[in-house]
């Protein structure tokens, strides 16, 4: 007897075993390729699975095996490769194979639907508009310009008339002339030549990292250090004209949603082939078609966020990784996976090279590289030619603050915008103010579902929780004692923007944060009113630390860099240098120099110190010492296993437990810490509790996790209490 073995949806870790469908003969069963989808009966529901295997044996009787249902597809539509990874990942992260599965494919791919399919509309020549001499339509320049493109392509489509700055309208004044056609075109493979625009003369630096990595030459994994506007794009571009050339297809994760546009405009200025875009913004069936855009080789390049790290790509030549550091990377709930991670196995599987990009790498791809498990390739100059500018630490311990703003930071804003100039304010919290506290008697507006405080949302008369999303009116009087004595305490974006109005009538204040930028679009309207070049002061969070390139802004402002020094989180100080050099990057990008100003209460602090003389290196080895010490990350191996109840010591019992039983009869190398309530105990109306398992070496802890999650999933209280599992986390 044959089995099929399948991958199900289901939170359980393990695959389930099923009899063929009844109409399918013992030949066609033999046929059947992992991959496909299989509807079965499960319990009272149906699930559409993914066959992984056809086996001999099952450990299940015969006869308490049900027999599938149908077999949704013709062909395949997951590669063994992309299959692969997926098994990997739930055994790595410790996950239901089904629900990896659920994650790395497009959500039509869940459902009983067969999956759109793609076809562009394509123009060519009508004969009599072959038998036109070059240069004709002199009278219609811009139908001119469509005619002399087929002329020089042979056919076209919306993306190369989109590049040349034409529409439908000037092809379709063609085809009404009987000059063109359209067809259908499915597959617009790789065109030649590769390249639309010459690319740049390299320097030294980047000429080494571009011939270092070698698309032919096998595996590697390659640090591409490089400061901020050092030309590490340029190097991607040129790395991927390699692949294509070769006919292969490249890879490329970045870590906004924000950032795509201008990305995506930079790589179609640069190539002639069809480039699709994965991210959270698409529709379902919009990325059903770029996945199948990808998977039949009609894309030669996937640019995307996070998820798009699964994208089937037959020909796949190489993976970049920008801002390699990103915290985007890893998925925060649910299948915390780092994409980074799973880049790197799947560069591996398939003997690729992958680049991991970024001005300020994270201490684990540092220490890899400077331990040469990872080619180190290092882009010290600013591409351009323009100056790193000069960071400066503003001591506000006794100056008095103009609501957030040192007199001489005001100043520079003040001299900048009289110049002409753009200057950006960044502060790392939205909402007007983060804390509504009574002068009366000192009570704080505090969410009634998390161990948070409430942020005023002083433009809507509003508090939120900023943890829960939950939102009150704003009252006029304090809720303890009644007074109408209530304060804003604290700075936010919002007051920022408010007071900066005020100091600078006349000047444009463009607030760049969450609350701003929910519209759709409304991000890069804001990006394109900036790059008109007036002078104006950008406020924002770290939505506007990521990537931007703001040529006119000659002033950065970081109001407070005091947060991340302090944080209970082992990682706070790395996310809180990283967000600092990146903001600073964002000045004197280009011809005009820029300055960067910092405020804090702790001016002599040996971190901020050694990022201040734009040392970044130095700043992280003080962090790697101090992580060596303690045996975390990348020394030490760290897994959580994370548990909420609507009561802490039903949680607290459940890692109790597990720590319990996972200890008997076992010496353990792996170290258990807790159960321990979580960081912020209380989060929407649950109470958290965890326990930190930490090995020297990855198999250590894996031989633990997995035991304890074995014993988890048989413990009556983990039918209650409910429980994840986060391997290489990245905030406990
Ligand atoms: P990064 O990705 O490191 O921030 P970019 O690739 O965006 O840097 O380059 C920053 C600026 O320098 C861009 O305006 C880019 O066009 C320019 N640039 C990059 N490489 C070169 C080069 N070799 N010659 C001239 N200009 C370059
Ligand atoms: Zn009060
Ligand atoms: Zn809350």
């Amino acid at each position: 007897m044959t089995y099929l073995r399948l991958a199900l949806p289901t939170p359980l870790r393990r695959s389930f075993d099923y009899l063929p469908p009844a109409d399918l003969s013992a030949e066609q069963v033999q046929q059947l390729q992992p991959g496909l989808r299989i509807q079965v009966p499960f319990g009272p529901r149906q699930l559409i699975g993914v066959l992984l295997e056809l086996s001999e044996h099952s450990d299940i009787a015969e006869h308490k095996l049900k027999p599938a249902i149908a077999v949704l597809d013709q062909h395949s539509l997951i590669s063994p490769h992309i299959l692969a990874l997926c098994q990997w990942a739930s055994n790595y992260y410790q996950y239901s194979v089904g629900e990896v599965l659920s994650n790395a494919l497009p959500t039509l791919m869940r459902k009983q639907a067969e999956l759109p399919s793609y076809s562009e509309t394509r123009w060519r020549l009508s004969s009599k508009g072959k038998g036109l001499p070059e240069g004709a339509l002199k009278r219609a320049p811009k139908q001119a310009l469509a005619l002399q493109l087929l002329q020089q392509q042979g056919d076209i489509g919306l993306a190369e008339l989109t590049s040349a700055e034409l529409n439908r309208s000037h092809i379709k004044a063609l085809v009404d002339k009987g000059l063109a056609q359209a067809f259908s075109s499915e597959a617009s493979t790789a065109q030649h030549p590769v390249l639309k625009q010459a690319s740049l003369t390299l320097n030294q630096q980047q000429q080494l990292a571009v011939s270092s990595i070698n698309p032919e030459a096998g595996y590697q994994c390659c640090l591409l250090e490089g400061i901020t506007g050092s030309g590490k794009t340029e190097v991607y571009l040129q790395l991927i004209a390699k692949c294509l050339k070769l006919g292969k297809q490249a890879l490329v994760l970045i870590p906004e949603i924000g950032l795509t546009p201008q990305t995506l405009a930079r790589f179609q200025r640069r190539f002639n082939c069809n480039i699709v875009i994965l991210h959270s913004g698409l529709t379902d069936r919009e990325r059903a078609i770029a996945w199948q855009q990808a998977r039949k080789q009609q894309a030669a390049i996937v640019m995307g966020t996070r998820s798009a790290i699964y994208t089937d790509m037959p020909a796949l030549g190489m993976i970049i990784i920008d801002e390699e550091h990103d915290s985007s990377f890893k998925q925060q709930e649910g299948f915390r996976y780092s994409a980074r991670d799973i880049g790197i196995k799947r560069a591996f599987d398939l003997n690729i090279p992958i680049v991991l990009g970024s001005a300020t790498p994270s201490l684990e791809t540092l220490h890899n590289a400077e331990s040469g498990r990872y080619q180190h390739l290092q882009l010290t100059q600013r591409a351009t030619g323009a100056s790193i500018p000069p960071l400066q630490l503003i001591d506000t311990r006794n100056s008095p603050l103009q609501h957030g703003f040192s007199k001489e930071v005001l100043t520079a804003i003040h001299s900048e915008i009289h110049s002409g100039n753009q200057v950006l304010v960044f502060i790392n919290r939205r909402g007007f103010a983060p804390t509504l506290m009574c002068n009366n008697c000192g009570h704080v507006a505090q969410c009634q579902h998390c161990d948070a405080r409430l942020t005023v949302h002083y433009r809507q008369r509003q508090l939120r929780c900023h943890h829960c999303d939950s939102l009150w009116p704003l009252p006029s009087h304090c809720l303890e004692c009644n007074s109408h004595e209530l304060d804003f305490r604290g700075i936010g974006t919002e007051r920022s923007e408010q007071t900066l109005q005020q100091l600078f009538p006349g000047t444009e204040v463009i607030r760049i944060d969450r609350d701003t930028t929910s519209r759709k679009n409304a991000m890069q309207d804001m990006v394109d009113e900036v790059h008109k070049g007036e002078p104006c002061i950008l406020v924002g969070t770290q939505m506007l630390a990521k990537g931007h390139h703001f040529p006119d802004v000659t002033l950065v402002v970081i109001l407070d860099a005091d947060g991340g020094l302090f944080s209970a989180d082992f990682r706070g100080p790395e996310k809180m240098g990283q967000l600092l050099i990146q903001v600073a990057g964002r000045a004197g990008r280009e011809a005009k120099a820029g300055q960067v100003m910092i405020q804090t209460l702790q001016p002599e602090h040996p971190f901020l110190l050694s990022l201040v003389n734009n040392n970044y290196k130095l700043f992280a080895q003080q962090l790697l010492r101090e992580r060596k010490l303690l045996g975390l990350p990348p020394y030490g191996h760290l897994a959580i296993i994370r548990a909420d109840h609507h009561n802490l010591a039903e949680a607290e019992q459940l890692l109790q437990a597990l720590r319990q039983h996972s200890e008997q009869g076992q010496t353990s190398q792996a170290q258990c810490l807790g159960p321990l309530p979580a960081p912020m105990t209380k989060k929407a109306g649950r109470f958290r509790a965890q326990l930190i398992l930490q090995a020297d070496t990855r198999p250590l802890l894996h031989q633990r996790l997995q035991h304890i999650v074995a014993i988890a999933e048989q413990h009556p209280l983990a039918k209650k209490v409910r429980w994840s599992v986060d391997v290489d986390p990245a905030d406990m």
